[in-house]
């Protein structure tokens, strides 16, 4: 089956992803009865059917369906003499394997992991990658936090929020001044810390947490970070954010219902 466009979008990525996660299902061969020689993924190599007719064009008499145990005839594999070098890497392993009573069974390997269940977390995990931990990570996803504010905080500290300053850099017409007090070019420093209104909402919070209330955003994710055990203030870190744009969200709604009516 391949990506179509009458399949869901979902479907298709999954699709696409099929390869990938293949390479993690391995068939670890028992009796070799349902193992089949080419299409499954049994050999350090993954699938033959890739590893091999990459370097020849031709199956060698071995059909689509055979499976390993066809090939293992009173104790020899029958395989046709060795002219590729993949070829050559298979006969090697195949003097390692040896059959057993057991009936073959899939099984994940991911990470050089073995395990016979199937784990979302590592395979989102691998899937994803492995990226550097940024050092602010906790400041921003912690436990306490309601999770719609550490999302829009985490935007903010990528600064990838629509703050008018970005919706005027992508060409939207809109006027540039800040909504909370109509002073001045409403950015995201202004709009958390510069604005007199968000700025009296970190002055009283700084001065409950004995703190020195900073002026911009790059400065104050220092300061979280350095406060990590400050328990008052690290659970109020994605709230004040959280919070201040959602009132700035709710004035841009009121703003765009009030153009509408007129
Ligand atoms: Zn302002």
């Amino acid at each position: 089956m391949k990506p179509t466009t009458t399949n869901s979008w979902l479907a298709n990525k999954l699709f696409k992803l099929r390869d990938e996660v293949y390479t993690w299902i391995k068939l670890k061969v028992g009796n070799g009865e349902s193992c089949r020689f080419w299409s499954d993924n049994w050999t350090p190599f993954g699938k033959l059917s890739h590893f091999i007719l990459s370097d020849q064009p031709s199956r060698m008499g071995i059909t689509l369906n055979s499976t390993v145990s066809d090939l293992l005839v009173a104790g020899n594999w029958t395989l046709p003499p060795a002219r590729s070098e993949s070829m050559v890497q298979l006969h090697i392993y195949l003097t390692s394997l040896t059959l057993t009573e057991e009936e073959d069974s899939y099984e994940w390997v991911v990470d050089d992991k073995r395990s016979l269940k199937y784990s979302t977390n590592k395979v989102y995990r691998q899937l994803r990658g492995h990226e550097t931990q940024v050092p602010w990570d906790q400041s921003v996803w912690n436990a306490k936090g309601i999770p719609r504010h550490s999302f829009l905080t985490w935007l903010f500290v990528l600064n990838r929020c629509p703050t008018r300053d970005r919706l005027r850099s992508w060409g939207l017409q809109t006027d540039a001044t800040c909504l909370l007090c109509n002073q001045a070019p409403e950015s995201r420093d202004h709009l958390f810390y510069r604005c007199p209104f968000s700025g009296a909402v970190w002055e009283e919070v700084a001065r409950r947490c004995n703190l020195q209330p900073q002026l911009d955003w790059d400065q104050t994710m220092i300061q979280m970070q350095s406060l990590q055990d400050h328990r008052s203030y690290f659970e109020l870190q994605t709230e004040i954010p959280g919070g201040i744009f959602e009132i700035h969200a709710a004035l841009v709604l009121d703003s765009c219902l009030k153009v509408e009516a007129s």
